[in-house]
């Protein structure tokens, strides 16, 4: 069997960022508004950083209503499955959706729906924060969170803009969404170094980073992730695509996997980086010569490190372990 169809299991993966450009063209068509200059040939078109920005924004535009919601999450988890994935936690943001956070709670609820209509992939959701909306909004953001959860809302992290703010002052977002049962993560290790992972961890105490992959640069905060277990959701093809690495070759999650770190693999926004969990694991054997060994590894640390219940996780491993056999 080739690496790339081994069944998978994916921790990062933003939904607005996972939005499949057919479904999104389709539903533009509905509402009549023209994206051909930002979807061609069924791609995501961009030509750096900032337009890249541009062009998220511009398509995230056409998402306008919980129905449109609904169907955004249907149409992601069937691009899942046919990627081989059978578990997927999805990053939400309330502050995106609807015109205050009064709206979530009926968000939400679509999404769930959504998520019913793919039984075949075992879904989760994470709320998150937007760090350069500042601490006070996800504040906030983790009050509306905790005060509507559902079944498949189960945890909390924090994507944007990492130069911004100082970790510390999201603890006490961070503190609400634990109290309340919540897993946590947060990016932290993209574009910000050592020192951002280091008060990401001191403050806002996650089980998971995102990223997390500069951490690299400082041999003994490797050490110190790979004694707590810190799982690091890495996205290779992100990386490279945003120039936080030249190229895989350059990018360390073979040298901190070897480093005992628990390391995972996700695609954060894969359409618009023009990547799938099919390609990450092709990539990864190509360029590292990872094998079944490494690939059945790293999706044990992620099915541990899931924000799920026991009885799914025992029942995500066994179906795994069939898959694998
Ligand atoms: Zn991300």
């Amino acid at each position: 069997m080739p690496v790339a169809d081994l069944p998978k299991t994916e921790l990062h993966l933003h939904l607005e960022g996972a939005a499949p450009p057919e479904f999104m063209a389709g539903l533009a068509a509905e509402k009549g508004v023209d994206l051909s200059a930002v979807i061609e040939d069924g791609m995501y078109v961009y030509t750096d950083f900032p337009h890249f920005l541009q062009t998220y924004e511009a398509v995230s535009t056409v998402l306008q209503t919980p129905d449109d919601y609904r169907r955004l999450v249907e149409a992601v988890l069937r691009h899942s499955k046919s990627e081989g994935v059978i578990y997927t936690e999805l990053f939400l943001a309330p502050t995106l959706t609807g015109t205050s956070l009064a709206d979530w709670p009926a968000y939400l609820d679509a999404m769930e729906a959504g998520a019913d209509a793919v039984p075949e992939v075992e879904c989760r959701f994470i709320s998150t924060a937007v760090r350069h909306l500042g601490a006070d909004m996800a504040r906030e953001t983790a009050e509306a969170t905790v005060a509507h959860l559902t079944p498949r809302l189960t945890g909390w992290g924090m994507g944007g803009n990492e130069a911004l703010f100082s970790a510390a002052e999201f603890a006490p977002a961070f503190d609400i969404a634990r109290e309340a049962g919540l897993g946590i993560t947060t990016h932290a290790g993209e574009f910000g170094g050592p020192e951002s992972v280091r008060e990401s961890l001191d403050h806002l105490r996650p089980t998971r980073l995102g990223h997390g992959v500069r951490a690299i640069e400082d041999p003994a905060l490797v050490d110190r992730i790979a004694a707590e277990g810190i799982v690091l959701e890495v996205n290779p093809g992100s990386n490279v695509m945003l120039g936080v690495y030249a190229s895989l070759d350059d990018h360390p999650i073979d040298r901190l996997f070897r480093s005992g770190v628990p390391v995972t693999v996700s695609t954060d926004d894969p359409p618009y980086f023009h990547t799938s969990m099919r390609k990450e694991y092709a990539d990864l054997a190509r360029v590292f010569g990872w094998t079944r060994a490494e690939f059945d590894a790293i999706n044990r640390v992620a099915l541990n490190a899931a924000f799920c219940d026991a009885a799914t996780r025992a029942r995500l491993m066994t179906r795994f372990e069939e898959a694998t056999v």
